[in-house]
């Protein structure tokens, strides 16, 4: 691979517990690696491809800790626009039911393509969606990260529990818990890169309290051990999920994680809306960490989750964008910045800054996916994943005189000019560079036209 420099940047390296700008200095990459940050005349620029960055500001590359990249397919869907979340998951689960391995493919290439051209370079996914008859495969969400090239942790979801069972989803949209460990153990076999720098790992991800048996995520648990693998679901999202957990299992739905062997420093938790002190301090001595969802949480009405009290606790929190059915969007900086604003709106202006927020988007997502020697940081060493936004632009006119880092995370998160993934660009002038934005989006709504629309007749 040609060797790249970053030439005269405002780069943002996090020192001392906090981001700090080095202007006016360079990157050299080699390879997938980070080789040298410095002034530019001190860099060996022989042979090497120049991404000018006068102006420009280059970031850790962002990483995205939760999300389902199916859900572009009812993104905005009119039927669930005002709706909570047992409601929005049960008119969902209808159409849903849909999904084809086609449609699974273009919706998770749409979704992180989305992702990365606003500076995310890594991402998780939870696929939990795999309907009866249908040919939906984890393998459909690896072809598509592999083509856009993002740095990708697939989680491979599940759902057991259904209607009959005493679950929410219907029965349709489960599988049997034996076809489950079953492709569990394929996808591992045929995908887990457990390397350092890797580009594709397995997660292990059941959906939910209230769509998983005790006996499966006990199950899943020891797989992911034995195989050293992360493992990742929804947790206290809801109070109707709290009601369900205490009617069904008689006990808040921490303690059912924490029953099932299910916390520790390779597990990690989206939402966690619903958590009192106990928790949170019990989430602290297992180094669990938490998959923090901003947009969601407002668009469901979910709650303002105690990310503040978290983290005074020392307990690790990431950001996610989570599905494109209750976000609406993947841009991640815009993510990072509602989770300072929500965290504003109960405990004030003060209780979280800028620097503190990106933190969330990069070296808190590294720590959660055990990979801090790796990822999140601009960094001698660590993977050239690097993204590059323009700040001479009407959207941070003012703002970038003040403060560069700043303009970036406060003012209207705009597209990346430039991602680097793993040394190779992705993201180009602000074009992805394999992936053809127009056709997949045309492709994506044609889908969504012929299976995926919501009946309205019972609509009052
Ligand atoms: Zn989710």
């Amino acid at each position: 691979m040609r060797k790249k420099i970053i030439k005269d940047a405002h780069v943002a390296v996090f020192k001392n517990n906090k981001f700090e700008l080095l202007n006016n200095f360079s990157i050299l990459i080699n390879n997938n690696l980070i080789e040298k940050i410095d002034k530019f005349e001190n860099l060996d620029s022989n042979n090497a491809y120049i991404i000018n960055a006068k102006d420009k500001i280059a970031i850790p590359g962002l990483i995205n800790t939760h999300h389902h990249l199916s859900q572009s397919l009812t993104r905005g869907m009119i039927n669930v626009q005002n709706s909570k979340l047992f409601d929005w998951l049960v008119n969902l689960y209808k159409v849903w039911k849909n999904l084809s391995y086609e449609a699974l493919y273009i919706s998770s290439l749409v979704s992180l393509t989305e992702m990365a051209v606003y500076g995310c370079t890594t991402s998780t996914d939870m696929c939990y969606l795999f309907p009866q008859n249908s040919d939906a495969k984890l393998d459909a969400v690896i072809q598509a990260a592999q083509e856009l090239g993002i740095r990708f942790h697939a989680g491979r979801g599940s759902m057991s529990l259904g209607e009959s069972k005493g679950g929410l989803p219907p029965d349709i949209n489960t599988q049997d818990e034996k076809t489950i460990i079953k492709d569990c153990l394929r996808v591992i076999e045929s995908y887990h890169d457990k390397r350092k720098f890797s580009m594709l790992r397995i997660d292990l991800a059941p959906c939910a309290p209230f769509s998983v048996s005790k006996d499966l995520m006990l199950e899943i648990r020891n797989i992911a051990k034995d195989n050293n693998l992360l493992c990742h679901t929804h947790l206290a999202e809801t109070l109707d999920e709290e009601v369900y957990c205490l009617e069904k299992y008689n006990c808040r739905p921490v303690k059912f994680l924490q029953d099932l062997n299910w916390l520790g420093n390779d597990v990690y938790l989206a939402h966690c809306v619903h958590l009192n002190q106990d928790e949170i301090k019990l989430f602290a001595k297992t180094n669990t960490s938490v998959a923090h969802c901003p947009s969601s949480n407002m668009r469901l009405g979910s709650g303002i989750p105690p990310i503040i009290e978290m983290l005074n606790e020392n307990v690790n929190v990431a950001i996610g964008v989570d599905g494109s059915s209750s976000n609406d969007s993947g841009n991640i900086l815009n993510e990072v910045k509602m989770a300072m604003y929500l965290q504003r709106v109960k405990h004030g202006a003060s209780c979280m800054n800028v620097s503190d927020a990106l933190k969330l988007g990069t070296i808190n997502g590294a720590k959660l996916l055990n990979r801090s020697d790796e990822l999140g940081n601009i960094e001698e060493g660590k993977a050239a994943d690097i993204s590059i936004f323009n700040l001479k632009t009407l959207e941070h006119a003012g703002a970038y005189s003040q403060d560069p880092l700043g303009a970036l995370v406060l003012c209207n998160p705009n597209r990346a000019d430039t991602v680097i993934v793993n040394g190779e660009i992705i993201v180009d002038n602000k074009i992805p560079v394999k992936v053809d934005i127009e056709k997949i989006s045309h492709k994506l709504n044609e889908i969504v036209k012929d299976k995926f629309m919501p009946d309205l007749s019972n609509i009052t």
